[in-house]
């Protein structure tokens, strides 16, 4: 962004975790754009941080965190209060979704599944957002984004533990809204639907037809479409939303 407007994220500490690819990945590169100085979180996919980091220039930065062990969310936290020395805003990104069906025949892979999928997209996502939270109270406040999902509406007829955690980050989109306003710490969140990203491609590619007719826009959404959403959410213009889900699904679903 060339002048300033009410987007304007001059000055602002944002960390995205899983942000190495997909709407993480166009969320750290568009908050940049706005201003905002961005760690660009990764776990396996290092050489890919780098990119993002190299295309967004100067102030960003990779960190190497696990989000689904608590241990590594501290010191991803650590590392960006003691480079920036504050985190204005926690973008909750990060997120496993993998197949993990009522009829299958392993319990034990049931149970795994759970607890992979909970692990980081809900335990991971708390514990960051406890972590900052902390940041956020001394400097006088922040922003606390989490990417659900349209399935913590919907339901999921074949990853129930994707669509569970998703319901679950929701309402603890709400119930930081609620506690932590207090301390000018508001929350928000974005749901989208089918985003063409590495983790929808095999659902994209199996049902393709069948996905696209669900969407009123007949089309599947943008990296980009999501990323805007998060822009928002993170500036100015978006201060007075607190505990508010943005759909980002092109019709698909409604709640
Ligand atoms: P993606 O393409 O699979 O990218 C996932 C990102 O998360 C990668 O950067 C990956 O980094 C990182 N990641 C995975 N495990 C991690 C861990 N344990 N710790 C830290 N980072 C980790 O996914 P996406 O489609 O962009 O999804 C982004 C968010 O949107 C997720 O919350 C997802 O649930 C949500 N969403 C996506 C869709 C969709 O259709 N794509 C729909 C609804 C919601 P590494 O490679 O470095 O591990």
């Amino acid at each position: 962004m060339s002048s300033k407007t009410n987007l304007d994220l001059t000055g602002k500490v944002v960390l995205v975790t899983g942000a190495s690819r997909g709407i993480g990945r166009e969320a750290a590169i568009q908050l940049a754009r706005a201003g905002a100085t961005v760690a660009v979180n990764y776990w396996r996919s290092e050489a890919a941080a780098q990119e993002v980091v190299g295309q967004i220039g100067g102030t960003a930065f990779a960190v190497a965190a696990d989000v689904a062990q608590p241990g590594e969310v501290r010191s991803m936290i650590d590392r960006v209060i003691d480079r920036c020395g504050r985190i204005d805003v926690l973008v909750n990104n990060a997120a496993t979704f993998a197949m993990n069906p009522f009829d299958g025949d392993d319990y034990e892979l049931w149970q795994q599944g759970w607890q992979r999928t909970f692990a980081l997209n809900i335990f991971g996502a708390a514990n960051a957002a406890f972590l900052a939270m902390r940041a956020m109270r001394k400097q006088g406040g922040g922003k606390i984004i989490n990417v659900a999902s349209r399935a913590a509406f919907r339901g999921e007829t074949e990853f129930a533990d994707y669509g569970a955690s998703k319901a679950a980050l929701v309402n603890l989109t709400i119930s930081i809204a609620r506690a932590c306003a207090r301390d000018n710490i508001i929350s928000s969140c974005v749901a989208p639907g089918f985003i063409a990203t590495e983790m929808a491609q095999s659902e994209l590619d199996a049902h393709y037809e069948e996905i696209v007719n669900q969407i009123p826009l007949k089309r599947v959404g943008t990296v980009g479409d999501v990323a805007g959403v998060i822009v928002f959410l993170a500036s100015p213009l978006a201060d007075y939303l607190n505990g508010t889900i943005v759909d980002v699904n092109g019709g698909s679903w409604f709640h």
